[in-house]
């Protein structure tokens, strides 16, 4: 009973504590361990799959955009996420975090193979329907989705099919809900996948290469913090939110989107903050948060790319310039298609890892360092929902929000002159 109540990350520090003994007592022999994350990696290829499918579906078919705000706010996330990770790859590039890390080489070798993007996407276009699915081929299943998603899309404002749409769209959310319930039951493995990988890491190689992980980890909290740089600036030139209004008001966002890493169960809080601390128009912050931040995961999209290029650089893969275009596209897509719960970036990862060759035998290995990074990444996504909304929002302030300034909006193109809102009903 108690042992439920610990938090996960307590659960998993205890189990990297743990491995690290473990790892010491048992020498080369830890290295038997590797079936533990061997695991770890199945039931994340299981639940991997059905994940991106219907958090894809779902994505794609229950945002309402229409008009010319929702264009602006497709703009503002899709621009936002290349962003993050253009912003991701150039400081895994000019760091290379994994050049301090030799991990064990991969089971198959590395495929230092020329890579033709092309040919390799068309390759991977599905030649019969079930294909993907019956395999396992996440790439296959993403082209599948996509092209699934659009042509539902596009028929729902056929007065004929629209109710049978609908209805299926609460079967894709039932679907998707009961994956991310069986992804929870994994979370009670990770402590001790932890252990297992610390244990075998530590016994086979020493304790460098976990030490070494630093490099990864600084360099990813850089690049997050860069991208967040990004959003103040973004808001300063296409928002009446100044920045400091934004970091008060989306304190109390941030503080839970670090503690639960999930920025699903953030969304009720960031949308308050928006309405009632920063002032945001209601109709706006619909739109930005509950439409947008169900896909826009901009931290995740970062962290994928970073990951993918780290893990390369420390088996000696080289990932050319074609290579990285890929990553920015997959990353692109697999962030659309993770959930707003804690590890689910770590799920799709596994379609980055694929679409450019890298072994995913690797993936569970950041698993010891993603309790710390998965919060981290979540709060830029959170970051990124209420910095989009506010941009939509436009330059001029709501009426009351000027009115509570005692302003006219003419007056508030002076710099600093908005202070934060704290109107009773929001709206
Ligand atoms: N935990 C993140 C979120 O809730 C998703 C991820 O794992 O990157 O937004």
């Amino acid at each position: 009973m108690k042992l439920h109540r610990t938090p996960l990350f307590v659960k998993i520090l205890i189990g990297a504590v743990l491995g690290g003994i473990l790892g010491t007592a048992l020498g080369k022999s830890a290295g038997n361990l590797k079936i533990f994350s061997d695991l770890v990696l199945q039931i994340l290829r299981l639940l991997a799959t059905p994940l991106i499918f219907l958090s894809l579906l779902h994505s794609i078919l229950s945002a309402d955009i229409r008009g010319r705000t929702a264009g602006k706010l497709m703009w503002i996330l899709m621009s936002n996420t290349a962003i993050a990770i253009l912003i991701g790859l150039l400081v895994a590039n000019l760091l290379s975090p994994g050049l301090h890390v030799s991990l064990p080489p991969p089971t198959g070798g590395v495929d230092n193979k020329p890579f033709d993007p092309l040919n390799d996407l068309l390759g991977k276009i599905p030649k019969d329907f079930l294909n993907p699915f019956a395999n396992n081929e996440v790439i296959g299943i993403i082209i599948v989705g996509l092209a699934l998603a659009m042509a539902l899309r596009g028929l729902r404002s056929s007065e004929k099919h629209a109710a049978r749409i609908d209805s299926l769209v609460g079967y894709i959310e039932l679907g998707r809900d009961v994956t991310m319930k069986m992804l929870h039951w994994v979370f009670d493995l990770v402590p001790l996948a932890v252990m297992a990988i610390v244990a075998r890491v530590v016994g086979t190689t020493g304790f460098g290469p976990l030490v070494n992980m630093a490099w990864f980890v600084g360099s990813v909290i850089l690049a997050l913090l860069l991208m967040f740089v990004v959003y103040l600036i973004r808001l300063r030139l296409g928002s009446w939110v100044r920045p400091g209004v934004y970091l008060k008001g989306a304190f109390d966002a941030f503080a839970l989107a670090f503690s639960t890493a999930s920025s699903a169960a953030t969304l009720p809080v960031t949308f308050e903050c928006a309405t009632k601390k920063v002032g945001v128009r209601e109709e706006n912050a619909s739109l930005g948060i509950m439409v947008g931040g169900t896909f826009n995961h901009d931290g995740t999209a970062l962290y994928e790319a970073m990951a993918a290029l780290f893990v390369a650089q420390a088996i000696g893969m080289h990932l050319t310039f074609s290579h990285q275009i890929v990553i920015v596209f997959m990353a692109i897509i697999a962030s659309v298609g993770a959930a707003g719960i804690p590890e689910a970036g770590l799920v799709t990862m596994l379609a980055v890892f694929s679409a450019v060759h890298l072994p995913i035998e690797y993936v569970p290995l950041l698993l010891p360092l993603d309790w710390f990074l998965d919060r981290c990444r979540t709060t830029i996504n959170v970051a990124g929902d209420l910095a989009s909304t506010c941009i939509i929002d436009g330059k001029v302030a709501p009426q009351r929000v000027l009115e509570q300034n005692g302003l006219t909006a003419s007056d508030q193109k002076i710099p600093g002159t908005l202070r934060p809102t704290h109107h009773p009903s929001g709206g």
